[in-house]
């Protein structure tokens, strides 16, 4: 059996040492650094060969990879590598490490083609000013070949480590039994529908109820599959931190319950989360934990390995206790780790870290996406970037006199808006674009020379207009180029993405398999086109093991909270929280669409019905006074909580039994209808002829139905929902209603 390891994470193992050093942040994108290659073949005589595959073994490895160029006619192989900044700066440990990914290359072109020498050369590519500085030596094949075997014997013990652990992990996984005596009703088809998609190797996306037990339900199966699948890798990416513990807390059950099984864990966290010296930069002359932080790497590694669980206090211990940087830990244990548990952006977003480990070495991973109805918004953001002129001021103001005249430039080139607040353009300018590219050049020169950390005004700009750029360069039919008008002298500059289906398609083409669930993923043809998925992907429903009789629902078919009627609406439903609270005294949240409707009846209800416990949501909250709100929960209290749809309330908080009895929804969530939703109708309506559903509807009950599913969480609840608008009452939007509530059940009711 060999170990198959890539020639770049060969050379990263064995060939790095000394400082960690990021001076040279931001380095090229993924996107920057393919256009680069390609840009430099390109330039190339007839003949060339770029991307030459390549292998060779040295007892058990396997070592792979892809040399950027070959030129038969100059018997030379060429690495290429992107960069931006001052060449004379790219520290000596960096072109240390890419003389040995070079060299490795040479010795296996020179096995390839029975060459007894070969030249090398090291292109370093300037992304900002497209030029090419080349560095050249000439090898003989017997030297590279000892420079391989010595390479490779740096690494055969880790390697060999690694397969026993991975044997180890196989056979735990094969005869791995579900943690629990039983599967919750729901839990055990969810758990088949995600074995079945990783045994077939095809996306889905599982509408499955809260209160089954998601996590363990997708988790447990995938990690199931995988030794028959050969998954290399799970991710587990989730929306926010709780669904990130609850992943945690599954795979501590998991691993518990199978004690022969060694699966390592990791949690990623975010860098300034886990930066222990927020005020230092990241390398060797700032922060000591980034000093010589490769020649300790390799003791703080192995004992990350044998860790298991790596949750972000335990990465945390073992890292300080070797002296190295716990982020940057991290990252590197996301190459050994087997289950990764991380914020959707770290396998998602335009550079995304594992999404690069995965395309590197060739993984086999699959992925859960927890919470998936996040991913239309979170992916929108992922892939827009915004410009703000104000900034851009503020930015030149802070800036050395050097910089001036570049970010002047910007100034000048900016468009000249309109006479009215908001309008779409065709696309920015290329002179903006231009003046763009100028500034961030002279900007990662200045950084380059100035290592001390930037001014914070003075970076926001420098990474604004690096993101903007990224995303001019990628602009479509996906996204709206708008300019908005802050005032006489301002103005905010958008490329806001509206269908991240371009974006993601390849990503999911890149996994075994991705499984989305969450409670609310209808219409599925709504989440198909937004997110990309592939045709073949499959639309599970899992049934809910709740039953009709838990919740009565009723609609308040005789009140209208249109904008324009929300003054008339304030008493009648003041009036019908009161009735039911009065008839089945007990916990209720109240949910509005906006703070300024919830104040208006929540004082409303205070002034007529002074006798009920009430509460509101404040337009701003501490994580405490979240914690403080919903402590007013509990199974002997009573009251209304007063909160906004779509706000901390609205999903993925937990009353179970007598600590929430019901819900009035006094709203259907409908995104405001303002210039820019407009134009988002018009982009759906012209791409998917369906405007005002993808725009308004489909999100405004996925977040009505996310909220009332606060009131049932197990099979014991039972409680009541009113549905408080008209609209409720209509066809269309019953349909959207989740399919246990059956519809007969709605009855019609008001003050
Ligand atoms: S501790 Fe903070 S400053 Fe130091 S290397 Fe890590 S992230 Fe950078």
């Amino acid at each position: 059996m060999s170990y198959v390891v890539a020639v770049r994470a060969l050379c990263e193992f064995t060939a790095r040492q000394g400082d960690l050093d990021l001076r040279f942040t931001p380095s090229p994108t993924g996107q920057e650094g393919i256009a680069g290659h390609a840009e430099v073949t390109a330039r190339r005589g007839p003949g060339y060969q770029a991307e030459v595959s390549l292998s060779g073994t040295h007892g058990p490895l396997l070592v792979r990879g892809r040399a950027d160029g070959y030129d038969p006619a100059a018997n030379l192989v060429e690495e290429i590598k992107t960069y931006r900044g001052d060449f004379e700066r790219i520290p000596a440990n960096h072109r240390h490490l890419h003389w040995a990914q070079l060299r490795v290359y040479g010795h296996l072109l020179c096995q390839k083609l029975a060459l007894d020498e070969v030249n090398l050369a090291l292109v370093y590519f300037d992304i900002a000013r497209q030029t090419e500085t080349v560095l050249r030596e000439t090898q003989s094949a017997a030297d590279l070949a000892a420079l391989f075997a010595a390479q490779c014997e740096r690494f055969v013990a880790w390697a060999e480590r690694e397969m026993a652990h991975r044997d180890a992990r196989d056979s735990a996984l094969g005869a791995l039994q579900f943690p629990h005596p039983d599967f919750r009703p729901g839990q055990r088809d969810l758990a088949e529908t995600i074995f079945k998609a990783n045994s077939s190797g095809r996306c889905v996306m599982a509408q499955a109820p809260t209160g089954i037990g998601k996590t363990i339900g997708t988790l447990f199966p995938v990690l199931k599959a995988a030794p028959q699948h050969q998954l290399d890798k799970v991710f587990f990416l989730a929306a926010k931190t709780p669904g990130r513990r609850l992943a945690l807390d599954a795979a501590g059950a998991i691993t518990r319950s199978a004690p022969l099984l060694p699966l390592r864990v990791l949690e990623l966290v975010a860098r300034d989360k886990a930066c222990e010296h927020p005020d230092k930069a990241c390398h060797g002359d700032s922060c000591p934990l980034a000093k010589g932080f490769y020649d300790r790497l390799p003791a703080a590694r192995s004992a990350a390995a044998g860790a298991g669980m790596l949750d972000r206090e335990r990465l945390r211990d073992v890292a300080l206790a070797h002296d190295v940087c716990p982020y940057y830990l991290g990252s590197e244990m996301a190459k050994w780790s087997d289950l990764i548990v991380g914020d959707y952006n770290y396998y998602f977003d335009l550079g995304a870290m594992l999404n690069g480990l995965t395309m590197a070495n060739q993984w086999k991973v699959s992925v859960l996406v927890d919470e998936a109805h996040n991913m239309v918004q979170r992916a929108r953001a992922m892939y827009s970037a915004e410009l703000e002129r104000g900034a851009l001021r503020a930015a030149r103001a802070a800036a050395p006199s050097y910089l001036r005249p570049a970010l002047d430039k910007v100034s000048r080139s900016w468009p000249v808006p309109g006479v009215g607040p908001y309008e779409v353009a065709e696309a920015p300018s290329d002179k903006l674009l231009d003046a763009l590219r100028g500034a961030g050049a002279v900007i990662t020169d200045y950084l380059a020379e100035n290592p001390a950390p930037m001014d914070p005004a003075l970076q926001r700009f420098y990474f604004d207009a690096l993101h903007f750029g990224r995303m001019a360069e990628l602009f479509g039919d996906h996204s709206l180029y708008d300019i908005t008008r802050n005032g006489a002298k301002d103005s905010t500059l958008c490329l806001r993405n509206v269908v991240p289906a371009t974006f993601l398609k390849p990503r999911f083409a890149q996994t075994h398999c991705t499984a989305l669930f969450s409670a609310t993923l209808s219409p599925w043809n709504y989440y198909a086109d937004m997110l990309g998925l592939p045709a073949d992907a499959a639309w599970v429903d899992i049934a809910s093991p709740f039953v009709a009789e838990q919740l009565t629902v009723h609609v308040a078919a005789n009140i209208s909270t249109r904008f324009q009627h929300r003054a008339a609406s304030a008493v009648p439903i003041a009036t019908l929280i009161a009735r039911q609270y009065h008839e089945a005294p007990g916990n209720y949240l109240a949910f509005f669409s906006s703070f300024d409707y919830l104040e208006q009846v929540a004082a409303l209800f205070a002034q007529l019905y002074p006798e009920i416990p009430a509460w509101h949501q404040p337009r701003r909250m501490a994580e405490a006074e979240r914690e403080q709100f919903l402590e007013r929960f509990t199974p002997d209290s009573s009251g209304i909580g007063f909160a906004v749809l779509g706000g901390s309330f609205g999903e993925g908080i937990d009353l179970p039994g007598a600590r929430l009895i019901g819900a009035f929804i006094a709203t259907l969530g409908l995104p405001q209808m303002n210039p820019v939703n407009e134009e988002i109708r018009k982009r759906m309506q012209a791409i998917f002829g369906s405007g005002y559903d993808y725009t308004y509807l489909y999100p405004g009950m996925q977040k009505v139905v996310q909220a009332a599913g606060r009131v049932i969480r197990t099979e014991s609840d039972s409680g009541v929902v009113y549905l408080i608008d008209d609209r409720f009452g209509q066809r269309e939007v019953r349909e959207l209603l989740p399919r246990w509530w059956h519809v007969d059940q709605i009855t019609r009711s008001g003050s």
